[in-house]
């Protein structure tokens, strides 16, 4: 099968890797030039628990990519999913799948102006990567994949889709309500990566705050209201339990969300698509949701401080 990663940062090189591996002909579309030129010369390095490894893989900035692909996995930043997308419409036609398992709301809407419905598959994935340098990544544990067809049919595409990416050792699931589990990672995310980042620390930390259950009942509680008026059933003991479940640091206790490391790095989070999109949700259906709009506004501050500051930096 051909396949091409559509941004292939941390998560795209892995999922890539992966396929790649399993016999694939793939190829990691991405606009990070020095990171591309370090694949192509020295292959992608995959670093895990148990060592590292080289992978040779085709890597290329979106233009070179000259033949019509089977399946387009999306893996860019949520706020770069649209810009991204167009320029990748050279090798998607209408019989190309295209899945999208990032984080965040509003990835469906964007990608529905361009692909066929029939061909768009949504889903949520829980393995965990960083990206250390160009053509460098470090390869967390691992995950499992729900995939579904957006529009919930059970297709042959779909599970032949779900046989791919197990073969490639992926745990993958066809799931019947995946805008469920979108949402529960949404509201995880809307949790941690923000405190994580605000308070820049890590996972097991700003889970122990001896009132840590007060402040993410009112966060969590906004969202599975916002959830409910677009139709989406949520269930809050089920989203504390994600949340309470990764604080040990034989989970993820030790871990940096990467809208810190994004932050530390000068880099825009997602911050619109997680609790920003929640808060533009809200205005629709006319619900209150001061903590998400509280959350949404430090983390735009903490990102324009950083910025005038490197402005600041440079003048000197
Ligand atoms: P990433 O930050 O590793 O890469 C995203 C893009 O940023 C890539 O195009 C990459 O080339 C570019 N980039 C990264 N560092 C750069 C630098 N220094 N200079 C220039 N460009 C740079 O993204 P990711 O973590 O793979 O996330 C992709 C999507 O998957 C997001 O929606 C994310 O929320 C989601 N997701 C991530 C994880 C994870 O563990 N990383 C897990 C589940 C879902």
């Amino acid at each position: 099968m051909k396949i091409a990663i559509a941004g292939s940062g941390a998560m795209g090189c892995r999922f890539g890797a992966l396929l790649k591996e399993a016999g694939h002909d793939v190829i990691l579309v991405d606009e990070w030039a020095i990171h591309i030129e370090a694949i192509n010369q020295r292959g992608l390095e995959i670093r895990n628990e148990t060592g590292s490894r080289f992978l040779p893989i085709k890597a290329c900035l979106p233009p070179e990519v000259t033949e019509i692909m089977d399946l387009v996995i999306v893996f860019t930043k949520a706020m770069l999913t649209d810009a991204l997308m167009q320029k990748c419409q050279h090798f998607i036609n209408d019989r190309t799948l295209v899945l999208t398992l990032q984080n965040g709301l509003g990835n469906i809407e964007i990608l529905e102006k361009s692909i066929p419905r029939d061909n768009l598959i949504v889903g949520v994935t829980t393995y965990g990567t960083e990206l250390l340098g160009p053509g460098i990544i470090q390869a967390f544990g691992s995950g499992h994949n729900q995939i579904m067809q957006v529009d919930g049919k059970v297709t042959d595409d779909i599970k032949k889709l779900a046989e791919i990416l197990i073969f490639a050792g992926m745990d993958t699931k066809v799931s019947e309500n995946a805008f469920s589990e979108i949402w529960n990672k949404v509201a995880f995310n809307s949790v941690l990566n923000t405190l994580c980042t605000l308070m820049e620390n890590t996972v097991g930390a700003v889970g122990h705050y001896s009132r840590f259950h007060e402040v993410i009942d009112h966060i969590v509680e906004e969202i599975i209201e916002v959830g409910y008026a677009e139709g989406v059933s949520l269930n809050k003991d089920d989203i504390f339990k994600m949340i309470i479940n990764v604080i040990p640091p034989d989970m993820a206790g030790n871990h940096l969300p990467s809208m810190y490391q994004d932050m530390e790095n000068n880099r825009q989070t997602e911050i619109d698509f997680l609790n920003g999109a929640i808060v533009n949700l809200a205005k629709k259906h006319n619900i209150a949701v001061p903590m998400n709009l509280l959350i949404t506004h430090l983390i735009k501050m903490k990102e324009e401080i950083r910025f005038y500051q490197s402005q600041q930096e440079v003048k000197k």
